[in-house]
């Protein structure tokens, strides 16, 4: 059974109206409603699977964040552009703050934890994914857990980063009080997220990556995520792009799109198209993925 939600899960109004349906085609070929908050823009997935029944959802072959080494030759570029992205990552936390204490929740296979231990950060993951835990947890023993509960409210830290897990999570509220009472004051919390607002998600509709239903239970813009800082009494202190996010949310599109093009069409429209829309980006900040840095007030 699915569950149905009757008011946002962001800022509790009851006030939503369907938004879009679209199909889940990555794993089961089904086809998910999408709401809109007419209160603070919040999308979300509504029914939506609950969390006992969500795994089936991410049990397919292509769900990279989760394994360690993939043969395919899209699961060789990811892997490629997985390392410059942890290189840049750990470029932003050593800019924002001395080194510290840092929690990655949705930490995968802990690479980045990993990265940013050798640099001299006292490291914590949490990772739900039971297969993803047991990778990380043989590079970076007692250091990962399986969820937040297993932290106590007394650990602060001085860096949490949610690269692409905030849409998600469950329990949004919840979870983003419990992380607000873990941050130190001067902590930053950082949320990256695909944007439904992009060019890219313009340009390719109902085939656009970045939806991942039901894995991607919201989509935030940028007044979901102001609405989001007000209820926890947060501040944005910088927006961000994620540059390398719209060629890759612009492969798995055009294969979602045009099944049968082949590869090298797939590769050359998605690169052509990555590019385009980072062209168009530019002028207002509105990249394919949103990394917005938060802090208390
Ligand atoms: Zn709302």
């Amino acid at each position: 059974m699915s569950e149905r939600l009757n008011k946002c899960p962001l800022c509790k109004s009851g006030l939503f109206l369907n938004h879009s349906e679209i199909k889940d085609f990555a794993v089961s070929g089904e086809t998910f409603v999408i709401c809109k908050c007419q209160s603070c823009d919040l999308l979300f997935t509504n029914p939506r699977p609950k969390q006992s029944e969500i795994n089936p959802y991410y049990d397919f072959q292509e769900y990279y964040s989760h394994k360690d080494e993939s043969k395919s030759f899209t699961g060789y570029i990811y892997n490629q552009v997985r390392k410059l992205n942890i290189k840049q990552k750990l470029k932003l936390i050593n800019k924002l703050h001395n080194k510290g204490k840092l929690l990655d929740y949705g930490c995968g296979t802990a690479e980045f934890l990993q990265a940013a231990k050798e640099d001299g950060w006292k490291v914590k993951g949490l990772e739900p994914n039971d297969k993803a835990r047991a990778l990380s947890n043989i590079k970076l023993p007692n250091k990962i857990v399986g969820e937040l509960e297993e932290l106590k409210n007394s650990q602060k830290f001085d860096v949490i980063t949610l690269f692409h897990v905030l849409e998600h999570i469950h329990k949004l509220r919840k979870t983003l009080k419990k992380l607000i009472t873990i941050l130190n004051t001067d902590g930053y919390i950082i949320i990256a997220v695909p944007n439904p607002e992009s060019p890219d998600a313009k340009l390719y509709g109902q085939n656009w990556a970045g939806w991942d239903v039901p894995r991607h239970l919201y989509h935030f813009n940028e007044k979901s995520i102001q609405t989001l800082c007000k209820e926890f009494d947060l501040e944005i202190k910088e927006k961000k792009p994620m540059k390398f996010d719209s060629y890759y949310v612009s492969l798995l599109s055009e294969k979602y799109k045009n099944p049968n093009q082949g590869l090298i069409k797939n590769y050359l429209k998605a690169f052509i198209n990555g590019m385009k829309s980072n062209l168009k980006a530019k002028k207002e900040i509105n990249y394919s993925s949103n990394l917005f840095i938060l802090q208390k007030k």
